[in-house]
C-alpha cells in the first residue's frame, strides 16, 4: 500500500513514498534544520523522545574502515570510530596484538613472515 502526505510518526516530515514501515521522507517547511545541519557530512538519526515525538539528531559520519597495506582488504579488529573516540580508547582496543597488527591483514602478515624466514 503506497501512502503519501503528512506523517504522524515524523512530525514536520512528509512522506513521498511509503510502504509498510519503510518510508522515504522529505522535509516540510515547518522543520527546516539550521544551515549548519544541512550538510552531507552529517548523518540523520531518528530518535524517539520520551514525549512520543521523533526528533532528528545529526551526527558526524564515521570514517572509512581501515584497510590492509598490502592487499587492501578490510582489517578486522580495528574500530571504525571518530578521532575523538579513538583518542580515549585503549591501545589494545585499536588493533590486534600481533606483528603488523592494524597495518597488515593476518594472511599478509603470515606470508610476510614466511617469506622473510625463507630468504
Ligand atoms: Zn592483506
Amino acid at each position: 500500500m503506497l501512502t503519501s502526505g503528512k506523517t504522524k510518526f515524523f512530525p514536520g516530515y512528509e512522506i513521498i513514498e511509503g510502504f509498510h514501515n519503510l518510508y522515504k521522507l522529505i522535509y516540510s517547511t515547518k522543520s527546516m534544520p539550521a544551515p549548519r545541519l544541512r550538510s552531507r557530512s552529517l548523518r540523520k538519526i531518528f530518535r524517539r523522545v520520551p514525549g512520543g515525538r521523533t526528533l532528528i539528531h545529526f551526527k558526524r559520519k564515521k570514517p572509512k574502515a581501515a584497510r590492509c597495506g598490502n592487499c587492501g582488504s578490510v582489517l578486522k579488529g580495528v574500530p571504525r570510530e571518530l578521532p575523538y573516540k579513538m583518542r580515549s580508547m585503549a591501545k589494545t582496543k585499536k588493533r590486534p596484538e600481533r606483528p603488523f597488527g592494524g597495518v597488515l591483514c593476518s594472511r599478509c602478515m603470515r606470508k610476510n613472515i614466511i617469506d622473510k624466514v625463507r630468504q
